[in-house]
């Protein structure tokens, strides 16, 4: 048995605490730890023992401070460390990881704090020290970055001689009947949806105003939805690793009351990154807006609908024929809060980073370096999809509408 430790106790930190546990069988010893910990104590206290689990252990630590890191590691001695804080705290976790000999997982790959840009090149740079230590390092393990881009490696093996076009499409056709709010980190959230578009088209990176290219698209059990190019993380690292693609893009559904609510924030200000003096104090205006916005991971109770997140594929067949292929999950609001007490989204990143890490524990994803998932195996984390909540459906031929 290999003891696993979580950094982050919000909505996708408690999620994992509930998969781990609920597969006690090959994680043992849980810890969940982070910088409030009385929110750790209230998740582990939650769950108690109600899965057959060990009691969750929970600490203190602040992830912005790689001694504080180290400490708990040789303390703990975890076999794998996941990431569910921030993506800031990505580098940090990543060095402690290679001080102390412990290998890595994450869902969201860094940023820094004083600039609104997320690329891998600071997380790739990490390769040759872990192939050097031995460790293994899973990056964007969550549904988008993570499932997303086992569909896509899913669809290369299985279906493709040669993958042309990609279009990951995500809606969240969920209603929280809250005015505003943002389905995890606000923060994150409203750096990365108010960013100029960009993707990828013949061997370039093509650049959009934000939300410029939309149109309706029909999700399964859902129906249409109006959908807007937004630039997201996986497709740096998908183009990378499927050169065939001439264009791959990605596609997330927004209400209009909600870009309503953007714009307004954007244009008061509210969304800015750097400090402000207010009261001869230095203020983030966004942070602070985080600190009056509902908080993502308490937004399930009244939660009903559901998301539907896929790729659409077209391209040549393993004979050579022109395909389409959509792959896709739904998943319920209401089934994650009655499993978990947390929304869809929380649940949908979650429970891809618990697999992650039962790939990694079985020694099915094991391999010194730095890796995004598609780099691994798609076969068995396809079947624990199914397995841990998370089903997923595939259409053959149909129409893309993209
Ligand atoms: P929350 O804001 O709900 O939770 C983040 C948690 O991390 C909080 O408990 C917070 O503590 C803790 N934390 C923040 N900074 C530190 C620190 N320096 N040290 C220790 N703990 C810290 O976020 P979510 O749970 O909604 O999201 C978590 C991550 O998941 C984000 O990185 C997000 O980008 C990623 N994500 C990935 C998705 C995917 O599909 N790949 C989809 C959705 C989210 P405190 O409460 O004290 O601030």
């Amino acid at each position: 048995m290999s003891k696993i430790l979580i950094i982050g106790a919000g909505g996708v930190g408690t999620v994992i605490a509930h998969k781990t546990a609920q597969n006690h069988q090959v994680f043992g010893d849980i810890m969940l730890a982070g910088r409030t910990k009385s929110k750790c104590d209230a998740v582990s206290d939650a769950i108690g023992t109600k899965y057959g689990n060990k009691k969750i252990q929970t600490a203190y630590v602040d992830a912005d401070h790689v001694p504080e890191l180290v400490a708990l590691f040789k303390s703990f001695q975890p076999k794998l460390v996941i990431n569910a804080a921030l993506p800031y705290q990505d580098l940090t976790i990543m060095d402690a990881c290679l001080e102390t000999g412990v290998n890595y997982l994450d869902t969201a790959n860094y940023e820094p704090k004083d600039e609104a840009k997320f690329e891998y090149k600071w997380q790739w740079a990490y390769k040759d020290k872990f192939e050097k230590a031995g460790l293994t390092a899973i990056l964007g393990c969550g549904f988008d970055p993570g499932v997303t881009s086992i569909f896509t490696a899913y669809a290369a093996k299985h279906h493709f001689s040669e993958m042309q076009y990609l279009d990951i499409v995500d809606c969240n056709a969920g209603d929280h009947g809250k005015a505003f709010a943002t389905n995890f980190n606000p923060e994150i959230n409203i750096r990365e949806v108010t960013q100029k578009g960009k993707y990828w088209e013949n061997g370039q990176w093509i650049y959009t105003e934000p939300h410029e290219i939309h149109q309706p698209l029909t999700y399964p059990n859902i129906g249409p939805k109006e959908s807007y190019v937004i630039y997201h993380e996986e497709l740096e690292s998908l183009v990378k690793n499927f050169p065939t693609l001439k264009r791959a893009r990605f596609w997330m559904t927004f209400g209009q009351e909600y870009l309503t609510h953007l714009r307004v924030i954007q244009n008061i200000g509210m969304a800015r990154i750097d400090p402000v003096i207010y009261n001869g104090m230095e203020i983030v205006p966004i942070r602070f807006l985080k600190a009056v916005l509902p908080n993502p991971g308490e937004l399930g109770e009244n939660y009903t609908g559901e998301t539907s997140i896929g790729c659409r594929i077209k391209g040549l067949d393993k004979k050579g024929k022109e395909i389409t292929y959509y792959i896709y999950n739904n998943c319920s609001h209401e089934a994650a809060y009655k499993e978990t007490g947390t929304q869809g989204v929380s649940y949908t990143t979650g429970v891809p980073a618990t697999i992650g890490a039962l790939m990694f524990m079985s020694g099915l994803w094991k391999k010194p370096g730095v890796f995004n998932v598609e780099e691994f195996n798609p076969d068995p984390f396809m079947e624990q999809l199914n397995k841990q909540g998370l089903p997923w459906h595939e259409i053959f031929n149909g129409k893309l509408e993209v």
